[in-house]
């Protein structure tokens, strides 16, 4: 087996990234393509496997490969590794298939010692050069290599300026330098307890060793789980000559980018730094010039370097993030990768290259992930903004918002009308604080979990929300919370970063959204390619305009609950509830009809042409009633009722575990009058509609919480009794569907039965993963970031799909349900709806459609078509 792959002027043996890294990689193929690239060596990644997998040994042959590599590298070079007179120093690389910041630096200027400086500063005639370099080599070497810390190191060179009044360290002298070096030296050896390594080769397979090591670092171990790479792989160790551009006025060290990676604009974008080494750049000690500012100090290298970027992007087919050195005045290319870019900078650039004839569509589609187009579709922080994270939850709702801190709906409502930006902060939401929650621009729960209420209705509105930050210790009677010893009191400003779960103290500059013209065009693109239907999950008339704007084909789930806690209805459903005769509840009932019926009628407006799926009521009654002795008391006085009447009501629909109690169709099969009374107001909604607008208007009445073949046939036969009442009764025609949620196990297991009885099914993946996985989603918060944290999950279940449990009974379900009934119609509309990986499980699955917050639209369209497009 091969070990090494040498890389020259005039020959390159080839690689991949698996075998060379990517670096290796793009050096081999820069080499090929003719660039000015110094000769080097790449060290497969095989052999970093074979050294992780054999208590750190060598293969044999390895090392007389890279002797032979290393006189080659000396021929070409013009020099010799370690000679005295004209030596040839490199310097040392990790880099794996993908590119990881998490592993090892690079180490630059190997080779120097107490003799080859002599050498380096006789053949360049330059001593302060040659001294400058080395003490760079210590510092590096030690702290990559060796471990020493670089504070230790910093201070030194601290000291050595206040000595010799210098501002900066190029302005140290050689003498300083060499002062400088033997206190690296001595510090080295107190350290470490050895000396710094003379010989060059010991230096060189200690720099190879410690890449190698690198490999199964702690962040590079972490980095590997977050971005889910293989453990296996290995790095690759590159060794290449140096060029230097701290020769003088005439040498340089920069990087650019082919086009700018913030906006995508093409033009040639980056900055450089004359007179120094690749780390003075990254260390922000000297600030660099942008790169235009080259053409008049070296015009004829910046020639040479707008004329191979632009080469290095067509051969590449995509953005390149090059780095450069220029050493008296001859230009070499040191590495070139794909950059990294802004959410609108990759949508702007895959338009772009599609309409410059470089990349397909199809590669466009697949260039942009739809974590870009989220982030697109909301306020972000400012990358240049300093800021003082407080506290971490989960990252709930994506966008960032700044706000003064309140602690009840109440209060939220209240700034909000003097126009203040409030951010809400609560133990957790429930359904009585949505007026606070669209008050506020943010939220911040201390409890709950991914789909908690919170992090659902957050999503919906399209707002921040951080949710399960269990560091937050609320204090409501004070009006303070705390994160360990910092407390922030009611009106004091806090940022909140939903995308990352950041909670920041004070506020922090934010960028807003844009939509321009690549995005609208790229989407159009989307739309093209993708097979599954995108819906919306909406409550309000509001939801659904928006959704329709960002594209959503119809709505896949309106919760009518949602209706019901707006303060006037809130206390029909409450007279309703405390009915004490038949009679009384029947006239409440009553009451709530024109205004379901106007919520209805509102959202088929918004979404004519397209169907709209509204589910009758789902919670259990007791979410409605009064919390706590102060509101039921102020309960009883509005309604004009005893305190003791409600309280008993409490105490009678008290449930222990509400999450499996008397809720979804149980209570359609207790309380008929209620589904009735919803069916009507769809029906009648959905022909006063079609008849103002002549548009079709489509309703789907949807069941929630089935678990038997029994419960759905009564409850459909209800359904489609109230419907041919009500439309013989208008002596009019709508042609509605009825069909049942699947969000218990057991209705995954006879779906086959219910199948037989209605034509579609609307998958509720939220209670579904709490059932399936015995994991109450409002409690899920207390432990998912440890969960998280230790890997015992790779993804919040609640955020996407478990597909080896949860996705086996929606496999489940759907085979058997399509026995029952071929053209069975397959939607899913929980949270998961909106989620990447859930959008393509559900297009392998041959599902019609999704359904997810407004929000998140674009982000399924995304996830559909690219589905479609992988193999
Ligand atoms: C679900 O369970 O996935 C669902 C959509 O219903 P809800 O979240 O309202 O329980
Ligand atoms: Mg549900």
């Amino acid at each position: 087996m091969k070990y090494v792959y040498y890389f020259g002027a005039k020959e390159a043996e080839g690689g991949d990234a698996a075998l060379l890294g990517g670096k290796g990689a793009g050096l081999q193929s820069m080499v090929k393509l003719g660039l000015p690239v110094p000769p080097g060596l790449t060290i497969a990644t095989h052999v970093c496997q074979h050294f992780i997998q054999s208590n750190e040994s060598f293969p044999t042959g390895l090392k007389e490969e890279v002797l032979a590599a290393l006189h080659r590298l000396e021929k070409e070079a013009g020099a010799e590794f370690g000679s005295a007179k004209n030596p040839l120093l490199v310097s040392v690389r990790s880099g794996g298939a993908t590119s990881m910041p998490g592993m090892m630096d690079t180490v630059l200027n190997l080779g120097l010692n107490a003799e080859t400086v002599e050498g380096l500063a006789a053949a360049t005639g330059d001593s302060r050069f040659a001294f400058d370099s080395y003490r760079r080599f210590i510092q590096m070497y030690s702290e990559v290599v060796l471990g020493v810390s670089a504070h230790f190191f910093e201070s030194l060179l601290l000291a050595s300026k206040m000595k010799s009044g210098s501002a900066s360290d190029s302005d140290l002298k050689t003498e300083e330098l060499k002062a400088l070096v033997d206190a690296f030296q001595d510090l080295v050896k107190k350290e470490t307890g050895k000396a710094f390594p003379e010989d060059p080769h010991a230096q060189l397979w200690g720099a190879v060793s410690a890449v190698f090591r690198s490999w199964n670092s702690n962040r590079a171990v972490t980095y590997r789980r977050i971005h889910k790479l293989a453990e296996d792989g290995g790095t690759a160790v590159t060794v290449q000559a140096m060029v230097f551009g701290n020769r003088g006025p005439d040498s340089a060290t920069g990087v650019v980018f082919t086009r700018d990676p913030s906006t995508g604009e093409r033009r040639l974008f980056g900055e450089f730094l004359p007179n120094a080494q690749g780390e003075d750049v990254v260390a922000g000690i000297r600030t660099p010039l942008p790169i235009q500012a080259l053409s008049d100090l070296s015009p004829k290298p910046y020639g040479e370097l707008v004329s191979l970027a632009s080469m290095l992007e067509r051969h590449y087919r995509d953005v390149q993030d090059i780095e450069f050195t220029i050493q008296k005045g001859v230009l070499y290319l040191l590495q070139t990768r794909t950059a990294k870019r802004t959410a609108s900078a990759a949508v702007r650039v895959a338009v772009e290259m599609v309409k410059e004839g470089l990349i397909s569509q199809e590669e466009a589609i697949l260039r942009v992930t739809p974590l870009q187009i989220e982030q697109l579709l909301h306020p972000r922080l400012d990358p240049r903004a300093a800021k003082q994270v407080i506290a971490k939850g989960l990252p709930a709702s994506p966008g960032a918002a700044c706000g003064v801190v309140v602690f009840s709906s109440d209060d939220a409502e209240k700034f909000k009308i003097e126009q203040k930006s409030v951010i809400l902060v609560r133990h957790e939401t429930s359904p009585e604080d949505i007026a606070g929650m669209d008050a506020a621009v943010g939220v911040l729960t201390a409890l709950g979990g991914m789909t908690s209420h919170a992090a659902v209705v957050a999503r919906g509105l399209g707002k921040p929300c951080v949710a399960g930050c269990g560091s937050v210790s609320i204090d409501y009677p004070s009006q303070v919370f705390t994160v360990g010893t910092t407390r922030v009191a009611r009106g004091e400003w806090v940022t909140i970063d939903g995308a990352t779960g950041e909670v920041i103290l004070g506020q922090v500059a934010t960028l807003n959204s844009q939509l321009d013209q690549y995005f609208n065009e790229f989407m159009g693109w989307v739309d093209t390619r993708r097979k599954l239907g995108v819906r919306a999950n909406a409550d309000t008339p509001h939801d659904a305009k928006v959704a329709r704007q960002f594209g959503a084909q119809g709505v896949g789930l309106c919760r009518t609950e949602h209706m019901f806690f707006e303060a006037t209805r809130l206390q029909v459903v409450r007279e309703m509830i405390l009915a004490s005769t038949g009679e009384e509840r029947l006239k409440a009932i009553g009451r709530l009809f024109p205004m379901q019926k106007e919520d209805f009628a509102g959202i088929f407006k918004e979404m004519v042409d397209f169907p709209v799926t509204i589910r009758l009521l789902d919670p259990p009654l007791h979410e409605f009633l009064p919390k706590g002795e102060d509101e039921i008391r102020s309960t009883a006085m509005a309604m004009g009722i005893s305190a003791d009447t409600i309280r008993a009501k409490v105490r009678s629909l008290h449930e222990f575990n509400p999450m499996l109690g008397h809720r979804g169709c149980r209570l359609g099969i207790s309380f008929p009058e209620l589904y009735e009374m919803q069916t009507r107001a769809i029906i009648e909604a959905a022909v006063e509609v079609a008849s103002e607008t002549g548009h079709r208007v489509e309703p789907e009445i949807l069941i929630p919480f089935i678990s038997t073949a029994k419960e759905l046939s009564v409850l459909k036969a209800l359904v489609d009794r109230t419907c041919a009442e009500t439309l013989s009764r208008l002596r009019a025609e709508v042609v509605y569907s009825v069909g049942t949620m699947i969000e218990i196990p057991r209705a995954a297991f006879v779906a086959e039965s219910l199948a037989a009885q209605v034509p579609f099914f609307s998958f509720g993946t939220n209670d579904l993963t709490q059932m399936t996985l015995g994991l109450s989603r409002d409690d899920a918060g207390a432990f998912m970031p440890a969960y998280l944290d230790k890997g015992l999950f790779q993804e919040d279940p609640f955020a996407s799909l478990d597909e080896d449990g949860v996705g086996e009974l929606l496999k489940i379900a759907s085979e058997r349900g399509r026995k029952g009934r071929k053209d069975l119609k397959l939607g899913i509309c929980g949270e998961h709806g909106g989620d990447a990986a859930t959008v393509e499980f559900c297009h392998r699955l041959g599902f019609n459609y999704v359904s997810c917050s407004p929000f998140r639209v674009p982000v399924a369209r995304l996830a559909a078509a690219q589905a479609t497009l992988r193999p």
